[in-house]
This record gives C-alpha cells, structure tokens and sequence, in this order.
C-alpha cells in the first residue's frame, strides 16, 4: 500500500503540488489524471524517490520513502516521463545494463523474462534508435519491470503512440496489473476510465476528485458536468460544441 499524506512541493516561488494526500491500495490500476502542469510528473518523482518533497510524507507497505530510500525503492519500478533509453544500444544489451545497475539476480533469464512480457524479444538485437515510439515505450516498461517490483510506476505511458500501439500497450498494462500495483498518469479521461480501478483526479498541485471511474462520473454529474474528449481543429470543436443542447 502506498500512503501518501500532505505532500507538498515547491520550485522556489512556485507551489507544484500544494497538501497532496491519497492512498493507493495494493493490486490496483491507479490512475493520475491532469491537465500539462496539474503535477503529475512531479507526484511521481517523489514516490519513486527521484525527488525530495519541500514536505508531506510517502510510505511504501509502512516504509517512508525519506527516510529509508533504498527500501522503499526497492519495491517499484520506474518509467519516467523521458525514458532514459540509450538510443546507441539494442534493447538487450540496454536490459542487461539496467539489470545489472539493478544488481538484479539471474541476470540472462530476468532479461528474457520482461522482453517476452512485453514482446520486444523480436526487435532484441536491433539499435534502439530505429525502433518505433510504441518499441521504445515497451523497452522502457521492460527496463521498468526488471527485477520483479511489486509497483509499477508509468509516466503517461501513451502519450505520442498511434491508436493501435496504444491499445497494445493498455493491454499490457492490464496484464501487468493482474498481479502488481501499477501507477499511471495521463491526460486523456477515456484512457484511465477504461483501464483503470481507481482515478485520482489532480489540477493545479491539488486533489480536485477521487475515486472509481463510476464514482467520478457520478461525481461529474451531480455537479451538472459532463467530461468530454474530441479531436479537430480549434474551428470544429467550438462549432460542434455550440450545437450541443442541454
Ligand atoms: P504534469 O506532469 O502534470 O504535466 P509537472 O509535475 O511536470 O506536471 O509540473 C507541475 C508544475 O511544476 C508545472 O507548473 C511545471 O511548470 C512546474 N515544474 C515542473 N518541474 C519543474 C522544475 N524542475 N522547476 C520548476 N518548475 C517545475
Ligand atoms: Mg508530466
């Protein structure tokens, strides 16, 4: 379980994350839902140890990240917003890289076990640099999955894929959720609504809603809101939108 309370986070002047407080049961897909700038990416690094909180506390199962990183760490794994993937290497010699940093036991077979999870085990001998963007997404998720952690953090693991690159990598996301804790932000409310179990809903560094997708939406409503994704030009939309009745 990771226990979140009144976590705050400052750039100099300006407040990113202002009395932040949630809890992520185990087993769950969790959504971070938000707007560019809400403090998603933010929220992530402090769970993931990447970044000191200005104040707040984090407990990973009864550890406070603070205090005993390393333990703490080692239960999650981690995909940040710019994956750290060398473009130089191919996703096998990038795997047993990060294995190895991990100090990651059974090295060869570790490494085997997350390219098949995540079915890179096709492109394994090819330079990163030439695979596609939903490749080097699953690369990155693979790098993140090494060594088994119990947690699976993913910072808006969709964003800039194609519709069928990113119905692959729900999909994935779904089966590493069978039996892990996985965190995901994203932008888009149809994508956490659909594989998410829990949606904690951020804007402007603070908790605006939380809860299951049926209860936001209900939420949504009872304020007399409805939430709403469409694609075209600036033009369109507000045409469209103008037609709309209540
Ligand atoms: P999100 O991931 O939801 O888009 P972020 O957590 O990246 O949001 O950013 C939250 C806010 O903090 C934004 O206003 C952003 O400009 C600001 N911010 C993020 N990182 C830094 C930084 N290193 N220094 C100063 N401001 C930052
Ligand atoms: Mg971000």
């Amino acid at each position: 379980m990771i226990e979140v309370s009144h976590l705050t986070k400052r750039y100099g002047n300006h407040l990113a994350l202002s009395d932040l407080s949630f809890t992520i049961p185990n087993g769950q897909i969790y959504g971070l839902l938000g707007p560019n700038g809400a403090g998603k990416s933010t929220t992530m690094n402090i769970l993931t140890g990447c970044l000191a909180a200005t104040s707040g506390e984090v407990r990973i199962d009864g550890v406070d990240i603070f205090e005993d990183p390393m333990a703490a760490k080692r239960h999650l794994g981690y995909l940040p917003e710019q994956p750290p993937v060398y473009m130089d290497r191919t996703p096998w010699e990038y795997l047993r890289f990060v294995a190895r940093a991990k100090g990651v036991k059974n090295l060869a077979q570790e490494v085997d076990r997350v390219m098949d999870l995540t079915q890179i085990a096709d492109v394994r001998d090819r330079l990163i640099r030439n695979l596609s963007k939903g490749y080097r997404q699953r690369v990155g998720i693979a790098q993140a999955i090494l060594g088994d952690p119990d947690i699976i953090i993913l910072d808006e693991p969709t964003v800039g894929l194609d519709p069928r690159q990113i119905t692959e990598i729900r999909e994935l996301i779904q089966k590493l959720g069978e039996n892990k804790t996985v965190i995901l932000s994203s932008h888009i409310l149809s994508e956490v609504q659909t594989i998410c179990d829990r949606v904690l809903i951020i804007a402007h560094g603070k908790v605006a809603a939380q809860g299951t997708p049926e209860e936001l939406a209900a939420q949504l409503a009872a304020r007399g809101m409805i939430a709403a994704t469409a694609l075209g030009t600036k033009e369109q939309i507000l045409a469209a939108a103008a037609k709309v009745e209540g």
